[in-house]
């Protein structure tokens, strides 16, 4: 056993791995060593383990030291870099046939890809809704791809840790014991799912077989600030994106619910049938909440499903503070968010959560002979995750969760999307007193949209954005409102500070100066 133990000092300091048997061995930079991975037996049989395990771990070893290297540095790194075309050219091969050693193929990672990744680990990085992840998140996908398990169903480890999950997402929003949760990709897919189960709860599951010819042209209710996964959702399902009526909102952009009463009423005199109402925690382009308490009042009275899409914004639920700007989220029949963005578990980690878990599992459980339920032994257990959608095989991804959890605990979670949404608020007061930048759209949780001042011929909004991305300094997005291009911060990550939001500001000065003489 002793011999099978490594203890890495670090490489970067050392350039030797110590084994534990005494052995030290040098640490090699990738792309000295090439293992090939098979090794022919005697039968002419060969598989996929390394043929030599102790390089293969010296070198796995070193490639995750160098990881872990690369996440401590990370303030020290563009916050993006395109990848030069010696570089892409190098990547652009012809399938490879033929085996080479991990070591050369870690070193093309190393050179070739991890320069230019996404750049939401930085904490300058504020496009779109990204989650920074966590070293420790890392760690736990690596053992999760160890086991390998295939969760999508049967008796094992996987399938209960998921269902731990469930438990623990039933107890912080409020949700009961009949309830029941899955994981997918994203929140996109969950919006999906939420709304096929509302479909078919509205409809009858023969609608499973027979399809909707036939059926009441159903309708939903959406805010015009509601994500497009959602009208994307209604074309998929058969419904039609046409009838997804999209509710007005007011100057905070929440939705407005006499409007959405009025929507309703209409359609209904109009011989539709209303099925469905999306509540939205934590908007994309602004991060505004709807009132979903009045939501769940009208979906009540009106007999409709009730789905809250808080891909970000439902994880406020674990603050103290902000929970009370998502109340009513406890009343939804099913919620769709992401464990990627505000829980900082490596992409990708989507969940839906459904109130009736009958209901649930009857939108799409199927009784397939190759997966026939046993009494005891691997093929035990009732509700599978199979059960619960449309992906049989898939991962453990139920495990990064639980890691990240065990590891930091929901409180620090909570913390530390308090703390974004402080930095939001800075950011706001910043850009407010600096009289060069107008904030665009009422600051809720941790979005700020804003844009440029135009002192004729100014720079605009969608070049200092490209200019700060070129430049690796930041990387605010751009989105829409009301037609007009803003710059969008969204502060997801918990690497960010209010010194982070400082040099942001002055980075912004800079890059709109250098534009404005330039142009
Ligand atoms: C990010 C986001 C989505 C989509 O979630 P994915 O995980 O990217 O599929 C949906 N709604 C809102 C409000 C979002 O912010």
């Amino acid at each position: 056993m002793a011999g099978k133990h490594i203890a890495v000092q670090d490489p970067a300091i050392s350039g030797s791995l110590n084994l534990t048997n005494g052995n030290v061995l040098p640490w090699h930079p990738a792309g000295r060593m090439s293992t090939t991975a098979t090794r022919p037996a005697k039968d002419g049989f060969e598989s996929l383990d390394p043929s030599d395990w102790n390089e293969f771990r010296q070198v796995s070893h070193a490639a995750l030291d160098r990881m872990i290297e690369h996440l401590r540095s990370i303030r020290t790194q563009p916050v993006w870099q395109a990848a030069p075309d010696g570089v892409l050219d190098r990547l652009h091969t012809p399938l490879p046939r033929s085996a080479r050693g991990i070591a050369d193929v870690i070193g093309e990672f190393d050179q070739l890809i991890k320069p230019y990744a996404t750049g939401n680990l930085h904490p300058a990085f504020m496009g779109w809704v990204h989650g920074a992840g966590t070293p420790a998140g890392m760690v736990a996908e690596m053992l999760a791809a160890g086991l390998n398990m295939n969760c999508g169903g049967r008796n094992h480890a996987g399938t209960e840790i998921e269902k731990q999950i469930t438990c623990w997402m039933k107890e912080v929003f409020g949700f009961p014991d009949r309830a029941s949760g899955l994981f997918v990709t994203g929140t996109s897919m969950a919006n999906f799912l939420g709304l096929i189960v509302a479909r078919n709860a509205a409809l009858g599951t023969d609608v499973r077989s027979k399809g909707l010819a036939g059926t009441p042209q159903l309708c939903a209710y959406a805010s015009n600030g509601v994500h497009g996964c959602i009208a994307r959702a209604m074309q998929m399902s058969g419904i039609g994106s046409n009838f997804l009526r999209l509710v007005p909102c007011d100057e905070a952009g929440a939705m407005r619910i006499d409007l959405l009463e009025a929507l309703i009423e209409e359609d209904r005199a109009g011989g539709l049938k209303p099925f469905l109402v999306v509540g939205t925690a934590g908007s994309v382009d602004i991060g505004a909440v709807d009132p979903l308490e009045r939501m769940a009042d009208v979906a009540a009275a009106n007999r409709l499903w009730f789905h809250v899409d808080g891909a970000f914004g439902a994880l406020a639920v674990l603050s103290s503070k902000l929970r009370p700007l998502i109340a009513g989220i406890e009343r939804a029949d099913s919620i769709g968010f992401d464990f990627h963005k505000w829980a900082h578990v490596p992409y990708d980690a989507g969940y839906l959560l459904v109130k009736d878990g009958e209901t649930h599992k009857q939108a799409f459980a199927a009784a397939n002979a190759y997966l026939t339920r046993a009494e005891t032994g691997l093929a035990a257990g009732d509700v599978w995750p199979c059960d619960l959608g449309p992906d049989l095989s898939r991962g453990f991804r139920a495990l990064k969760v639980w890691f990240t959890l065990q590891l930091f605990g929901a409180d620090a979670l909570a913390r530390c999307i308090e703390q974004n949404c402080r930095a939001a608020g800075y950011l706001e007061q910043r850009l407010r007193a600096s009289g060069a930048f107008s904030v665009a759209a009422p600051v809720k949780l941790n979005i700020v949209c804003f844009t440029v001042n135009s002192d004729n011929p100014g720079p605009d909004n969608r070049r200092i954005v490209e200019s700060l991305h070129v430049s690796g300094r930041a990387a605010p997005s751009i989105t829409l409102l009301n037609g007009k291009a803003v710059i969008r911060c969204a502060i997801v990550n918990h690497r960010t500070t209010l010194a982070d939001i400082d040099r942001f500001v002055a980075d912004l000065a800079d890059t709109a100066r250098e534009l404005a003489i330039e142009s």
